[in-house]
């Protein structure tokens, strides 16, 4: 058992981590609640840092800090003011986790204010710094985010809002879906491959951008549409407004957000994430069939992608392992380097449910397989008869670039390795992968459509051998 990194859940701390959410609100009440609201609702997609920058009608105010949003801000002593502001939850995929690296970014340029919540990861942010770094521009972070921002200020600043954007996307490379404000004006862009999700709503006091659809459900709202790739659009009060399109390149949906990323109440470029996660479970069972009495998931990941297998297979879904919600995820004990009390912390089995029963123990991915491992040796110990295991999506075998973080190929349980072997270093009685056709169909989209990249090997955007080398030991 490896030791668990500090700050770490033990169950969801072996998952793939999301980067970033973004918010932003413009309305007619001030924008600090409904940006708290939407941040509190995408709380999953980055619990390292949160922040959010509000114009107050001369200048923009920003505040930000390590944990979670509710650490962050305090209503009671909080003094932001202002009816157009963005906001972000981190965690750190590129750069530090200090504070000095964490969203939104402000920059005060011949424009105005301009403030940046971005989603995703710019693959050739070191390229563009060296670059601007030559005419003189200077860098306070690590960030990927600051690149960003600093790009798309001098495209601005030299050609003016429309062609500013237009360059801006022709110059960046990568993953990035963000909330721009600048000084009163908002805009959400998102880049051609419309890698991260990014949509527009509203409800009876103002706009709304969010990474995911739950976070205009939270604030009452409804969706209006989402940003398309490659898609710049202002936030006015007489609606949406498209400032410039950059049309022309493969859409390439990050697959993990359906897997396991966004909550299964959004719904993501038309694709509610809970039917597309119990569609992949009943793929699974199609694929991979097996004699059992119950299906159990691994809670709280694997229990869509259970319930599908359940409905399909015939066989019925209970819960057979209790996760404690009270577990701090944050805390960290003295003698905690040893993985298997964390997890025992955290995850309980029902005796009177798993003793003397054949189990299929469904999960949405395995990544490094340590947790998966621990789990089917503790059915076991509780009478398990048999465990099978099922994952609802296909092998994670190679690095992620666009801002999950999976950079390291001693990550991977998968490569390199069949079933069998894989299977061994589980200890369970079966084991089994949805196939990435499975994964198309469940979600209903394409290789047209999708980024299979960590599945597959094949990235929608050309990684430089630089990149690569840097990034990992791929
Ligand atoms: S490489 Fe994998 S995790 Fe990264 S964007 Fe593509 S599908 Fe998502």
């Amino acid at each position: 058992m490896d030791s668990l990194p500090p700050g770490s859940d033990p169950i969801d701390g072996q998952k793939p981590s999301e980067d970033c959410a973004v918010v932003g609100f413009k309305g007619r009440i001030n924008a600090y609640e409904p940006i708290i609201t939407a941040l509190r609702t995408l709380q999953h997609r980055g619990q390292e840092s949160a922040g959010m920058a509000v114009f107050d009608g001369r200048k923009t105010v920003l505040k930000k800090g390590r944990g979670l949003v509710t650490d962050v801000f305090n209503p009671a002593t909080d003094s932001i003011k202002g009816k157009v502001g963005v906001g972000h939850t981190r965690y750190s995929t590129a750069g530090s986790k200090d504070v000095i690296d964490a969203g939104p970014f402000v920059i005060n340029s011949q424009v105005g204010f301009i403030s940046l919540s971005h989603n995703g990861e710019i693959v050739n942010a070191d390229e563009l710094k060296e670059e601007m770094k030559k005419e003189g521009v200077n860098f306070q972070s690590d960030s990927d985010t600051e690149v960003l921002l600093a790009e798309l200020s001098r495209n601005i600043s030299k050609y003016g809002l429309k062609k500013g954007f237009e360059v801006s996307m022709n110059t960046l490379r990568g993953a990035y879906a963000c909330a721009v404000g600048i000084n009163d004006r908002l805009f959400a862009m998102r880049d051609p491959n419309g890698i991260r999700p990014l949509i527009v709503g509203k409800n009876a006091d103002g706009y709304i951008i969010a990474s995911e659809s739950c976070a205009i459900d939270a604030l009452d709202g409804t969706i209006i549409r989402n940003v398309e790739p490659g898609e710049v659009v202002e936030l006015t009060d007489d609606g949406l407004k498209t400032i410039a399109l950059h049309e022309g390149e493969k859409t390439a949906h990050c697959m993990f957000e359906y897997v396991y990323f966004s909550r299964p109440d959004s719904t993501i470029d038309g694709i509610n994430v809970y039917m597309a996660r119990v569609k992949m479970g009943m793929m699974l069972a199609k694929e991979s069939p097996v004699e059992a009495d119950m299906v159990i998931p691994v809670p709280d990941s694997g229990r869509s992608q259970a319930i599908g297998f359940s409905m399909q297979s015939g066989i019925p879904y209970t819960e057979g392992l209790m996760k404690n919600r009270y577990s701090e995820r944050t805390f960290i004990m003295p003698t905690q380097s040893d993985r298997k009390a964390a997890i025992r912390l955290k995850l309980n089995p029902v005796r009177e449910v798993i003793s003397g029963k054949r189990i299929v123990l469904v999960d949405d991915s395995i990544v490094r397989g340590n947790t998966m491992r621990f789990i089917v040796s503790m059915m076991r110990k509780y009478g398990a008869k048999e465990v099978h295991v099922r994952i609802g999506s296909p092998h994670i075998i190679a690095p992620c670039y666009f801002g999950v973080d999976m950079k390291t190929k001693d990550q991977f349980i998968a490569r390199g390795k069949t079933d069998a072997e894989i299977n061994s270093e589980i200890g369970a009685d079966s084991l089994a992968f949805l196939s990435i056709d499975g994964l198309k169909e469940a979600i209903g989209l394409d290789e047209n459509n999708l980024c299979l990249g960590c599945l597959t090997g094949t990235y929608p955007i050309d990684i430089s051998k630089k990149l690569a080398e840097k990034i990992t030991q791929y």
